[in-house]
């Protein structure tokens, strides 16, 4: 059967990078296609949660309340490098969510999904992806599913299959990088007792973080901690050989770990999933081939440690998504732009994550790390040092070059709270449409009128809690919340900046 897709896209994957690329090329009117080849929501924890940045970037569509209601409850602490027992403080990166959100990543993937259910797209679940031709500017992907097989063809595919790409194997795409050298285990688990060292509540990683037995193991509950039959999320490694990377995990092997790390108290009732991982760096080296697009996992792998993976795929989609609508409209075309400016980010996390295995190397040879982290920890302690590895973590600091030294442009807007003329907003709530947002901060709260994809807003800056100041009076944001032009740099106007991410013309100013 062949069924022919007119100027769409075909998604291949469904896991959070896939479902926020197609939210966002839904979002622009872009017919899209989603294969996933589970039949069902994978119910699995996985990534543990949501880090600041990625929590704005919700906020931004809307969807950052829907998370929250799911997340579990726990202090707001900070986040981690390393486990090392200094919480991170974002604060100083003026975000209203410097804590992130602890929330397993099936919750994030199931309102993802409700979202794009509410665009009008339905995942094609059960369905896989087999084969890929690519051409210069079309693609036919063949996927086999409840129905059979069937040819998609499409004019991009954005490949976000996971760490063992089926896309990357089909079109020989290489991974250069390096194997693991450590094998772990993460599962999700019901305890039928619990010792006193088991936490009861989701505080700092560093307390959830135990030794025993030659094991190491990070257990927080994944709902409330009061109820005994609460399950728990685990990740715990030993200092001996591992098993095979692909060898199932046992309930025996988990029954083991867990008495050697809290007592023999406790116990287990039942292994919900569990999945084996290890601290392999690879990166794909060029994003974009043609109408072939890679993000998340599909594009770089590293170990979960400070839990970046899920955040990265997040970021690399809504970074993709308006792009590449962009670009199938033959409007502005920026699409290299997203190699460019993921690829280091990619490459940086890597960097990260290696940085963090190393340092929590639990292994009796690796003596010489733990000292290392002695004077990491104490590093984490002077200010200047945490609030650069909070940026850093946090996905707050970053700042794309694109080419103006002022240093809000390249940076995302924090979310400001406005007055836009009626009543109080913010700007995230301005950005829920996923146009760019031309904030006129000198002009009359009011004006509000959309102008070739990009609406031109008239607001006032209000006392909130990320602050008042912005050294600019007019900034462009892109659709990702970058600020792609601001008034005191180094171009006055911002026309240049609104042809080059837009295709637009300039609107005329606030009289
Ligand atoms: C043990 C563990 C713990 C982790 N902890 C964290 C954490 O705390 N924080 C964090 O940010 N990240 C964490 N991660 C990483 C995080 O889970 C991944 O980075 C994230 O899932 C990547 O999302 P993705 O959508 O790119 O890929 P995936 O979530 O892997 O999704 C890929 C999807 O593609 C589907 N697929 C694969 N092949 C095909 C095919 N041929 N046809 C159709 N569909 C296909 C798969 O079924 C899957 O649903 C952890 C990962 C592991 C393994």
């Amino acid at each position: 059967m062949l069924s022919v897709m007119d100027s769409g896209v075909v998604v291949v994957g469904a896991g959070p990078t896939g479902l926020v690329a197609a939210v966002e090329l839904a979002l622009r009117g872009v017919a899209v296609e989603v294969v996933e080849r589970r039949a069902q929501p994978s119910g699995q924890s996985r990534g543990g949660g949501v880090h600041p940045r990625t929590c704005e970037m919700l906020h931004m569509r809307g969807l950052l309340d829907a998370v929250s209601a799911r997340a579990v409850p726990g202090e707001n602490v900070g986040g981690h490098f390393a486990g090392l027992p200094v919480p991170l403080d974002a604060t100083a990166w003026r975000t209203r969510w410097p804590a992130g959100l602890m929330i397993p990543q099936d919750r994030i993937e199931a309102v993802l999904e409700q979202r794009l259910h509410e665009l009008g797209v339905a995942v094609r679940r059960g369905t896989a992806l087999v084969d890929v031709s690519v051409g210069d500017d079309r693609v036919e992907a063949t996927v086999e599913g409840p129905d059979g097989r069937a040819t998609l063809v499409a004019r991009s595919l954005v490949a976000c299959d996971g760490g063992h790409s089926t896309v990357r194997t089909l079109t020989g795409t290489p991974f250069p990088g390096r194997a693991g050298t450590m094998a772990a285990v993460s599962a999700d688990v019901e305890l039928a007792g619990r010792g006193p060292t088991v936490p009861r509540t989701v505080r700092h990683i560093s307390e959830h973080t135990h030794h025993g037995g030659g094991y190491w193991m990070m257990s927080h509950p994944l709902g409330d901690g009061a109820d005994p039959a609460t399950p728990y999320r685990i990740v715990v490694g030993h200092a001996g050989p591992a098993p095979e990377r692909d060898d199932p995990v046992t309930a025996d092997e988990v029954a083991v770990a867990l008495a050697a790390v809290h007592g023999p108290e406790t116990t287990l009732a039942r292994l919900r999933w569990g999945t084996r991982f290890s601290d392999a760096a690879r990166q794909v080296e060029h994003y974009r081939a043609g109408p072939l697009l890679f993000a998340g996992d599909a594009a770089h792998i590293h170990a979960p440690v400070g839990g970046q993976g899920l955040n990265l795929g997040v970021q690399d989609a809504m970074n993709l998504g308006w792009k590449l609508a962009a670009h199938l409209r033959g409007r502005a075309d920026v699409l290299d732009t997203y190699h460019d400016e993921r690829h280091p980010v990619g490459a940086r996390v890597i960097a990260t994550a290696r940085a963090q295995s190393l340092l929590m190397n639990p292994a009796p040879e690796a003596d010489d790390a733990w000292a290392l982290r002695g004077i990491v920890t104490d590093l984490l302690r002077l200010p200047e040092a945490n609030r650069h590895i909070a940026g850093l973590m946090s996905g707050l600091s970053l700042r794309y070059d694109l080419g103006d030294d002022h240093p809000l442009v390249g940076a995302r807007l924090p979310d400001l709270s406005l007055d836009a003329g009626d009543g109080p907003t913010t700007v995230a709530a301005l950005q829920h449409s996923g146009h760019g947002l031309l904030l006129e901060l000198d002009g009359e709260p009011g004006v509000r009128e959309l102008v070739a994809g990009v609406d031109r807003v008239g607001a006032r800056v209000l006392d909130s809690p990320v602050g008042t100041g912005l050294d600019a009076r007019r900034v462009l944001v892109r659709p990702d919340g970058y600020v792609a032009w601001a008034d005191t740099g180094a171009d006055p106007t911002p026309d240049a900046a609104l042809r080059r991410w837009f295709g637009a013309p300039a609107p005329a100013p606030v009289a």
